[in-house]
């Protein structure tokens, strides 16, 4: 099985993730754990440009596909294959957001993904408002990049919550504690 934990940030996506993995585990489940950008070359390049800002939006987007396929290929599919489950924080719904937000058609970037990147069976979207989320990433008011934050978040908020029709869909409250927000993702992925 394939479980995506999605979401802006500051909602709590890696700490549900890894509470999810040991619950699983207790219940005899082989679980791997992962998350996008990975930690194999292409994602590296990823975490660097961010810092330095050399990538294009498009070369930005090429590297994410190329990280994301070999994700897939080396991870995700052989994990699911043998009936393994695999927890993933961020997938490519996220690069629909974010790329999104930076300019790119989402329906565009969704179509070259799903092109070779499997459906999950579970999509858990952590849903916050934006103020909540910039208080808990510590953005503060009058910021440099306050806004351009704010209005970025906003857009991949919307964008993960247009998701939410998708049949293997579902949204979960984020602003809740979190181990309210752990019981509801539990009860989700217990089937
Ligand atoms: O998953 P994590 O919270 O570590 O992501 C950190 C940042 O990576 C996000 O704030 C976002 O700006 C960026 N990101 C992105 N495009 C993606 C995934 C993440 O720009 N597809």
């Amino acid at each position: 099985k394939l479980i995506v934990i999605e979401g802006i940030d500051g909602t709590g996506k890696s700490t549900q993730a890894t509470m999810l993995a040991e619950a699983l585990r207790k219940q005899g489940h082989e679980v791997v754990q992962s998350h996008e950008p990975t930690d194999g070359p292409w994602g590296k390049k990823l975490r660097e440009s961010a810092t330095t800002g050399r990538l294009t939006i498009e070369q930005e987007l090429e590297y994410f596909l190329k990280d994301r396929e070999q994700h897939v290929e080396e991870l995700i599919l052989p994990t699911v294959f043998k009936g393994g489950m695999v927890i993933l924080d961020r997938y490519y719904f996220s690069s629909m957001a974010y790329q999104g937000a930076r300019g790119i058609d989402p329906q565009e970037i969704r179509q070259k993904n799903e092109a070779f990147a499997p459906l999950p069976h579970i999509l858990i979207i952590l849903d916050l408002d934006v103020d909540t989320a910039l208080d808990r990433i510590g953005v503060r008011d009058g910021e440099a990049n306050e806004f351009e934050k704010r209005d970025a978040l906003q857009f991949c908020r919307d964008l993960f919550l247009g998701l939410a029709d998708e049949p293997f869909a579902h949204v979960i409250d984020a602003s809740q504690e979190i181990e309210a927000v752990h019981r509801e993702v539990l009860e989700l992925c217990k089937s």
